[in-house]
């Protein structure tokens, strides 16, 4: 496959040489990937222009449009298993997340965005002015900046390329440096499925090629997924230069299990929300707020079902935690797990790296912390890796507040068998979605997105569409 730089439908290779990508199960290098730089982001910025104007996107038939959406989406489909080894390889994710989530998930936002091109209307709007028709268009924005996490590549690039694209923009992509292979691949597949050139266009490099991208005075929106440090920095650039922004950032989600709670279903829920990809999800249940009358029962549980789960390689299909995705990521997990023990939380279970013949890939096992008081840092600040909070609570009444006093505001969970407790706790909460007796969902038709520092914007959905377009008003003098 193909390791340049995509620009104007060129393969290119790039101004700053090449930089390596990892495969984190082994440590081994798996490709030489070309480093972007000023020259190159300008390139791109200004093939995305020029086909962005141009009639043959601008003004393609909304149909046809639609068409090459479905066909992108039958593609990545036909090459589902080569895209989930590639994911697994480059990014550690076991083949079950791989095959089982990231590429259907990709698939079925191009699906769904095809679906919407010829449904996004404006309205003609009742206005108290005599003697005028009153109309409105939702236009697309122009030039957008795709920048993206290594945790998902795939599928969090979908969720902004498919409907930018179904909107009619054209888009400069900058896949984080850690995983940009399977970016690369959709943007080979999105070529075969014959969107023109210029209208997809792919950067790969570091932390300076997405802010020469950010920067750039030709680009109309930035849709950034990533730490809250750096949207905090496009947020405020974008800000100074009035560009549209999303941003998509991190999260400490808070479970609640209520006393009544099916506990079972608890313990369940919450290793999958919270060990999913080693808890490397933006929405990972990392806080989980137990009755203490049955603090003991869920965390001996919790501790025996994570102690339980297999450890490997992403490509084996036993495989239920795969590696980190860098030694730096590694390195991060181990400090806070430490920080933990220092703070005086209760170390369960795990704690450490996996040895053996894993050695030398990224593997940190499944960690459980008892005991977890509300101002440890443990408990405040975003881990990215497999290490579970359990914080016991005395007063329900005080839920909402403890869920609430975070910096963060994601995603929240609320396990419970009282259907008004649980709604009730669901309104209060601060966060972009709540599920309730559940792990975390995505779906291409629900909106997604955080409140406080967990960014602001939403994805998915229909709000999706409001978020690559903007408002025209149009007046006509009737008389
Ligand atoms: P990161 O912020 O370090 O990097 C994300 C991307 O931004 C990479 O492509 C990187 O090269 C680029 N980048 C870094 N500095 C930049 C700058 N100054 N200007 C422009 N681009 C820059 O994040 P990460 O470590 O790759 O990802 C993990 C984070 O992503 C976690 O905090 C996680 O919660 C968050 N995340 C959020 C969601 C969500 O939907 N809210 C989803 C997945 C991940």
């Amino acid at each position: 496959m193909r390791t340049q730089l995509h620009i104007n439908g060129q393969w290119l290779d790039g101004g700053a040489g090449t930089f390596p990508t990892h495969n984190p199960a082994t440590g081994k290098v798996i490709a030489e990937v070309a480093a972007a730089n000023t020259t190159d982001v300008d390139a791109a910025v200004t093939a995305a222009g020029t086909a962005f104007t141009s009639p043959e996107w601008a003004e393609m038939a909304p149909t046809t449009r639609a068409r090459l959406l479905y066909r992108l989406a039958d593609l990545l489909e036909q090459s589902g298993d080569e895209l989930a080894n590639l994911e697994t390889t480059d990014q550690g994710q076991p083949l079950f997340v791989s095959s089982g989530i990231s590429v259907p998930n990709a698939v079925e936002h191009f699906r769904y965005y095809a679906g919407w091109v010829t449904k996004i209307t404006g309205i003609t709007g009742p206005v108290s002015t005599p003697g005028v028709d009153y109309r409105t268009r939702r236009e697309p924005l122009g030039v957008c900046a795709l920048i993206t996490p290594w945790n998902f590549p795939l599928a969090i690039l979908s969720w902004k390329l498919a409907p930018a694209l179904a909107t009619g923009n054209t888009v400069v992509i900058k896949p984080a440096e850690q995983t940009p292979l399977s970016t690369l691949r959709l943007a080979e597949l999105a070529q075969e499925a014959g969107f023109p050139a210029g209208v997809i266009n792919v950067v790969t490099g570091g932390p300076d090629v997405g802010k020469a991208l950010v920067d750039h005075p030709n680009v109309a929106k930035i849709s950034f997924t990533g730490s809250t440090e750096v949207g905090r920095a496009i947020g405020a650039s974008a800000g100074h230069e009035l560009k549209h922004v999303s941003l998509e950032l991190g999260g400490k989600t808070p479970s609640i299990i209520t006393a009544d709670a099916d506990i079972a279903a608890a313990v369940q829920g919450n290793l999958m929300g919270g060990l999913l990809n080693s808890g490397q999800v933006c929405a990972a249940y990392s806080r989980l707020y137990v009755d203490r009358s049955r603090n003991d029962e869920f965390v001996n549980k919790l501790a025996e079902a994570a102690e339980a789960m297999t450890i490997g390689k992403g490509e084996d299909p036993t495989t239920q935690i795969g590696p980190l995705v860098s030694a730096e990521q590694l390195e991060r997990v181990d400090s806070y797990v430490q920080i933990g023990r220092n703070e005086g939380a209760e170390l369960v279970t795990g704690g450490s790296r996996a040895d053996g013949e894993l050695a030398d890939g990224y593997f940190y096992r499944p960690t459980v912390f008892a005991q977890v008081e509300q101002n440890m840092r443990i408990a405040r600040e975003e881990i990215f890796g497999p290490v579970l909070s359990v914080l016991p609570y005395d007063d329900p009444e005080e839920l909402a507040t403890l869920a609430n006093d975070s910096a963060y505001g994601l995603a929240a969970v609320i396990w419970s068998r009282d259907i008004g407790t649980a709604n009730r706790l669901a309104n209060a909460v601060k966060a972009g979605t709540v599920y309730i007796n559940m792990p975390p969902m995505l779906d291409a038709a629900a909106a997604w997105g955080g409140m406080k520092s967990s960014g602001s914007g939403r994805e998915m959905g229909w709000e999706a569409i409001l978020a690559y377009t903007e408002v025209k008003s149009i007046w006509t003098a009737l008389t």
